[in-house]
């Protein structure tokens, strides 16, 4: 009996054919590995809450992957590949039900060198981190989530974090160097994609083939120091992160600015939490500490908090990336479920003006967050707003309020890869066709797939851009 109700497979013969592979049949435990935080989202919550898939296999190895996708490919059985479920978008909920691939075991780091690190998909990105601290380096960029993410869902599924103020999006000069696929076939064959080919696997949903490993780019992990400062006015705090982010000759990782309706409602907080005062978020590189509290000070800021990683933990504080990106709405939703985000992105150059507007319209309806960091290689805020729900309709009338005053939405409802502004062409239908030509891998998440799969993968490659379309 199908769990999702979605096909008519025999999901014990499947699972003895995958044949000593562990594999998870209990209904309780397929449902929670059918879950991501999709629950963030209103919306997503009333359309996936009912997606479950069929049946969890937990490959150890790669050869034992491999097999897991000729069976399917075999069986022409769904497939969603999971690493920690933490993507935030419905990412790894299995739509068409199906067999979930958990890849936590396939963890290993295979090669540490003088500036990069080769590490197996189903790596935890904090354990890639600690393996990377003993030889003094550390990834430019992880979600606040590194504690649990593996670094392939972070690859198929993120953009960027933590150290995007210095080092960009994911995407960006040698943050990914090589990505290895298998392809979802009988017989799954190995491709390695570098240079521009990257950009159709990566951010793909794991729609288009499952990566078994990445090299990526290392940085030099200097000691960090954790600064918070608070302001009288939000428009204060985003003006101190804007000065921030143009002095780029400081080695800052996280820039962040909170809205202090927000931290008022951060538990973790403590004391600052009471004085609901808008903050500055800043980790910053040691020897760059004192020019960032003059910086801070400069703009009407007080020093509430300035402390080394030692200091951090004693404490009692989490890290302060728990502050930052989507962990800002998660410290929000444990004290309140009613309450939504929206992405909003600031774009270069930077201009505080519509931030008092915008407010004046809002009141306690929209909080903003900004996330500051580099796009294209200039500095941009990305506003990730609380947002008090009422209805869909309301909350895409937000959306167009923020764009009558310059800042873009990017929509975090909508469950399909074409969503957001990552795949304007239609490379990754493409490498989907050549990579998964039955279309078993996560195919629900494409917009347009269903459209484009009877054609070939260079027809499709030729589409023109759908931006271009959308411009006529
Ligand atoms: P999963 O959620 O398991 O999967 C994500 C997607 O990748 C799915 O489509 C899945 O099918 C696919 N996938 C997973 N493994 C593979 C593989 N081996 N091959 C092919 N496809 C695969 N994101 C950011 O970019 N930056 C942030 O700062 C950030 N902060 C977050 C904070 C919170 C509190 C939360 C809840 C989410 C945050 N996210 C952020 C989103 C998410 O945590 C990250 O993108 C994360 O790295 C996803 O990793 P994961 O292992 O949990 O992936």
């Amino acid at each position: 009996m199908s769990i999702s109700g979605k096909n008519d497979i025999d999901w014990q013969a499947f699972a003895t054919a995958l044949d000593g592979i562990e594999t998870f049949d209990t209904p309780s435990i397929v449902k929670k590995r059918s879950r991501d935080f999709f629950w963030y989202s209103p919306i997503l919550s009333r359309e996936l809450s009912s997606c479950f898939g069929d049946l969890v296999a937990a490959p150890a190895s790669v050869d034992e992957l491999a097999r897991c996708l000729a069976v399917a490919a075999e069986w022409r059985a769904p497939v969603v590949i999971r690493g920690g479920g933490t993507g935030n978008y419905g990412q790894a909920v299995p739509m068409d039900g199906g067999l979930i691939v958990d890849m936590t075991r396939i963890s290993r780091v295979l090669e540490i060198g003088p500036d990069t690190v080769r590490a197996e998909a189903g790596a935890c990105i904090g354990d890639i981190n600690a393996a990377l601290a003993q030889h003094g380096r550390e990834l430019p960029i992880v979600p606040s989530t590194e504690a649990i993410a593996t670094i392939g869902g972070f690859i198929a599924g993120g953009s960027g974090g933590i150290g995007s103020i210095r080092h960009g999006m994911l995407r960006d000069g040698r943050n990914i160097q090589a990505i290895t696929v298998l392809s979802m076939e009988r017989q799954p064959q190995r491709h390695v994609f570098t240079g521009p080919e990257i950009l159709a696997i990566h951010h793909a949903w794991g729609l288009n083939g499952v990566i078994t490993d990445v090299t990526l780019g290392t940085v030099a992990s200097p000691r960090w120091r954790n600064v918070v400062a608070s302001f009288d006015t939000y428009r204060q705090a985003f003006e101190a992160g804007m000065a921030l982010g143009d002095a780029r000759a400081l080695n800052l990782k996280l820039l962040t600015t909170v809205d202090g309706r927000i931290a008022a409602s951060i538990a973790k907080l403590g004391e600052l939490a009471k004085r609901r005062r808008d903050l500055a978020i800043v980790i910053v590189a040691e020897p760059d500490a004192a020019a960032v509290r003059d910086v801070l000070h400069g703009h009407g800021g007080t020093v509430e908090i300035d402390l080394d990683a030692e200091g951090i933990a004693a404490s009692g504080l989490p890290a302060l990336s728990e502050f930052s990106y989507n962990h800002t709405t998660l410290q929000v939703l444990k004290q309140d479920r009613t309450v939504t985000n929206l992405q909003v992105t600031f774009p270069a150059p930077l201009d505080s003006r519509p931030i008092e507007p915008l407010q004046k319209i809002f009141g306690d309806e929209v909080l903003m967050h900004h996330e500051f960091a580099l796009l294209n290689d200039r500095l941009v805020a990305f506003d990730l707003p609380i947002v008090r729900y009422t209805d869909d309709a309301r909350l895409r009338e937000i959306g167009s309020i923020y764009a009558a005053h310059g800042p873009k939405l990017s929509d975090p409802h909508v469950p399909c890869v074409e969503g957001g502004s990552m795949k304007p062409d239609f490379k990754h239908l493409a490498w989907k066709k050549r990579l998964d030509p039955d279309g078993l891998l996560n195919s629900a998440k494409s917009r347009f797939w269903a459209q484009v799969r009877h054609l070939s993968a260079d027809e499709i490659e030729a589409l023109p851009s759908r931006r271009k379309k959308e411009r006529g």
